[in-house]
């Protein structure tokens, strides 16, 4: 340790009164250049304490100071290319909004607006009114009420219909969807007990019946979203537990996890559920998410029989998880969206992508390669092939969307750092890896410019 270094480090005031800061102090709150400035300095007297900084440099000093600035007052949350070929990503935000609801966003948080003040009456309105008549057209539920988002969508209506009783279940659809959403932890937390029957390939009618006694509240189905149980498996359909709920008193519940509005199948999407369908078919209550399928924005809704979902609505809860103004301006701009079936590709970005002809893929592929052909330069191949990409979210699990893949590639770069290289670009842009080859989806990208690294020594 070179304790003549430790003394030559200048003091926190010394450095906030230095002429070299000035400019930071006359714009930023002085609490946080002094973070900085105080933070800055202990990582250097801990490098020359563990022997690891030689020699004091006091321009390396202040850039440490200001590059950690420069990491609080940057923007955080930034847009990133999405050319994983995960249509809705989890982690990149999932749907991509439409222009209408784009400009509902704008509207509502640019000045005040009716979110419970109801103008005809003119008196206190009810919060989920703008989009409740909409969703009871497009679903043919008698009511319906929002929340945050699909989990506490599955809380409240549990917590609500069966607090301190049992709530039955097939093993086969215990599920678990990535980010921490395990069925029994949601069942548990809700305050029900769980009552798991059958197996995990298998269920029959009897199984529910037999596991129904004075402490049942409800029978409840999952969709299995992120997995396929395929082989030997018998599960009990909707109808049967319909009927069966009919005949001892019990509602049902489905937790459709994705839920599409609309019939996917002229897309090439035959199996995902219409929550409409699983309302005819006697669902009591529905729950599925708004920013998945649906393509709006994060939100969980409710729908089914009136008397329930009014229950739902006047617990707690509901307070705890209602949804912004903002939410509900997107999700009504969205759900107008499909008033009119015909426009719907055409406007809703998630299911433009979802239902993106090849050859269009093709295009913007072969344009895509020739730019990063000439952008990365001598040493790398760069191949246009056919691939797969998934819907995500959970949605339509072991459903493949052929699609057009950029395969770069280069005999002495591994694809992990060609993967890291261009997640370093501005804006990042995220690909994957596939066979230690670095591959880029083209179903997500309309523009070929998008997908070209800035390769920059800055970026
Ligand atoms: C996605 C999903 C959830 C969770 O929905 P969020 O909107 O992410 O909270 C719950 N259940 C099923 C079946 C799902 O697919």
């Amino acid at each position: 340790m070179d304790k003549k270094l430790l003394r030559e480090l200048p003091s926190v005031d010394e450095l906030l009164r230095s002429a070299e800061l000035k400019d930071l102090l006359s714009d930023l709150n002085p609490c946080i250049v002094k973070d900085s400035v105080r933070a800055a300095i202990e990582w250097f007297r801990k490098g020359i304490t563990e022997g690891r900084i030689r020699g004091l440099n006091r321009t390396d000093l202040i850039r440490k100071i200001r590059d950690r600035l420069t990491v609080l007052t940057e923007p955080g949350l930034r847009r990133v290319v999405n050319a994983s070929g995960t249509v809705l990503h989890t982690n990149l935000g999932r749907a991509v909004l439409c222009r209408e609801a784009v400009d509902a966003l704008n509207l509502a948080a640019t000045g005040p607006v009716n979110l419970e003040f109801d103008l005809a009456r003119a008196g206190r309105g009810e919060r989920d009114s703008v989009v409740e008549g909409l969703l009871r057209s497009l679903t043919s539920a008698e009511a319906a009420c929002v929340v945050n988002n699909n989990a506490a969508a599955v809380l409240i209506t549990l917590n609500t219909l069966a607090d301190k009783k049992e709530v039955v279940i097939s093993r086969g659809e215990l599920i678990e969807i990535g980010g921490s959403f395990r069925l029994p932890e949601i069942i548990e937390k809700s305050g029900c007990v769980l009552r798991e029957v059958g197996t995990t390939n298998r269920t029959h009618p009897s199984d529910y019946t037999s596991a129904i006694t004075e402490d049942t509240a409800l029978l409840f189905k999952a969709h299995r979203s992120n997995y396929e149980i395929v082989g030997f498996t018998s599960e009990v359909g909707l109808k049967d537990m319909v009927k069966m709920g009919r005949t001892h008193g019990l509602p049902v519940v489905e937790d459709l996890g994705s839920g599409s509005l609309i019939d996917l199948s002229p897309f090439g999407m035959e199996k995902e559920p219409v929550v409409g369908e699983r309302v005819q078919m006697g669902a009591d209550v529905v729950t599925f998410s708004a920013d998945k399928l649906l393509g709006g924005p994060q939100a969980g809704i409710i729908v089914g029989k009136r008397r329930f979902v009014d229950r739902i609505r006047r617990n707690p809860l509901k307070r705890a998880l209602r949804v912004d103004k903002l939410t509900l301006a997107a999700l009504e701009a969205t759900l107008r969206l499909y008033l009119r079936p015909e426009c719907l590709v055409a406007r809703l970005p998630a299911l433009r992508f979802l239902a993106r002809p090849v050859e269009d893929i093709d295009k913007v592929a072969q344009e895509a390669k020739r730019l990063l052909v000439d952008r990365l330069g001598p040493g790398y191949t760069v191949e246009v092939e056919d691939g797969e990409s998934v819907v995500g979210s959970g949605s339509l699990p072991g459903y493949a969307l052929p699609t057009r893949l950029v395969a770069i590639t280069h005999e002495h770069v591994k694809a992990e750092r060609i993967y890291a290289v261009f997640l370093s670009s501005t804006p990042p842009i995220l690909g994957r890896i596939n066979r230690e080859r670095f591959l880029l989806d083209m179903r997500t990208i309309e523009r070929a410019e998008d997908v070209c690294p800035d390769l920059s020594p800055a970026g």
